[in-house]
C-alpha cells in the first residue's frame, strides 16, 4: 500500500456480533478485501455506535487501548487487542473543524468493540492510527449528518471516514446462536429501502428515518447504531461511486451491510 495522496473513501460498517473480530468468517473475510482494496490512508477517523455519550469528544491519546465493552462472551475474545496508535494531531484537527462546536480531546475512551471488531480485517497490522469521535446522544440526526458533511474535507488529507453501527439492529429479535435463520420480513425490507435511498443519493429521507413507518421503528428501536451512517452519508460526494462491499442479515434481525462511498 502506498501512502494516499488521493481522496480516501467514506465506508459505513455493519459491525454485528462482536465475535465477528475472531476467526475468518464471510464478514471478516470482506472486511479485509475492503482493506486490501484501499491506498493507505494516514489514518482512520471512526464513529462507533458504541461510544454514544452526551457530548462530543475525540480521542486525542497517544496510544488508545482495546476496550472490551460487552458481556458474556467467550474469554478470548476478551484477550484481543488492537494496538493501534492514536493520532493526538488527526484529534486537534477535529476539533478545529467542527469548531465553534465544543469538542473535548478525551484521554479516556480508547477504541471500543465497534471499532476494533471491524479493522482488526480491515487493517490487521493495527499500524494505521486510530481516533474515536463520540455521537453526542443528546443530538437529533440532521446534527450527525452536519458533522459529516464538516468532517468531509479529511477524505482529502488521506483520513477513512468509517461509520461502525448496524442499519438494522433489533437484538429482541436476534436469533442468538441459530444460525442461519430466515431475515424478518420488515428487517428485509428497511435494509433494502436504505439501500434503495442511498444508491439514488435521497439523503432527506435517510435522515428523517423514524419518517420511513414501522419498519423504521422495529429495525431501528434505538438510534445509536443507525446515527453512524448519517456521518458517512454527509461525508459522501455527489460524484463518489456508491457500493455495498459486505452484504448479509445475521440472526435475521442484523444488518451486515456495508455502504461505501468512493474507491
Ligand atoms: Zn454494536
Amino acid at each position: 500500500m502506498a501512502t494516499a495522496k488521493t481522496r480516501l473513501p467514506a465506508i459505513f460498517f455493519g459491525h454485528g456480533n462482536p465475535m465477528n473480530a475472531l476467526g475468518n468468517n464471510e464478514f471478516g473475510q470482506a472486511w479485509a478485501a475492503i482493506g486490501a482494496s484501499l491506498p493507505r490512508p494516514r489514518a482512520v477517523l471512526c464513529i462507533s455506535a458504541h461510544w454514544y455519550i452526551p457530548q462530543l469528544a475525540v480521542t486525542a491519546m497517544t496510544k488508545p487501548r482495546t476496550i472490551h465493552d460487552f458481556g458474556g462472551f467467550p474469554r478470548e475474545l476478551f484477550a484481543v487487542e488492537y494496538p493501534a496508535p492514536g493520532d493526538p494531531a488527526l484529534a486537534r484537527e477535529v476539533q478545529e473543524l467542527l469548531a465553534p462546536l465544543d469538542v473535548e480531546l478525551d484521554d479516556r475512551w480508547g477504541l471500543d468493540h465497534g471499532t476494533w471488531s471491524v479493522l482488526c480485517h480491515v487493517f490487521p497490522q493495527a499500524d494505521v492510527p486510530v481516533i474515536q469521535l463520540s455521537i453526542d446522544e443528546t443530538r437529533a440526526p440532521h446534527f450527525h449528518y452536519e458533522i459529516g458533511q464538516r468532517l468531509r474535507p479529511l477524505r482529502d488529507a488521506g483520513v477513512l471516514i468509517a461509520g461502525s453501527g448496524d442499519i438494522v439492529h433489533n437484538l429482541h429479535a436476534y436469533a442468538w446462536g441459530r444460525h442461519p435463520v430466515e431475515s424478518y420480513d420488515w428487517a428485509s425490507r428497511f435494509e433494502s429501502r436504505v439501500r434503495d435511498l442511498v444508491e439514488a443519493r435521497e439523503h432527506a429521507p435517510l435522515i428523517d428515518y423514524p419518517s420511513l413507518g414501522k419498519d423504521a421503528l422495529l429495525s431501528v428501536p434505538t438510534p445509536e447504531h443507525y446515527l453512524p451512517l448519517l456521518y458517512v452519508l454527509g461525508a459522501a460526494h455527489a460524484d463518489d461511486a456508491i457500493s455495498f462491499p459486505v452484504e448479509g442479515m445475521d440472526g435475521g434481525s442484523v444488518s451486515m451491510l456495508a455502504v461505501q462511498f468512493g474507491d
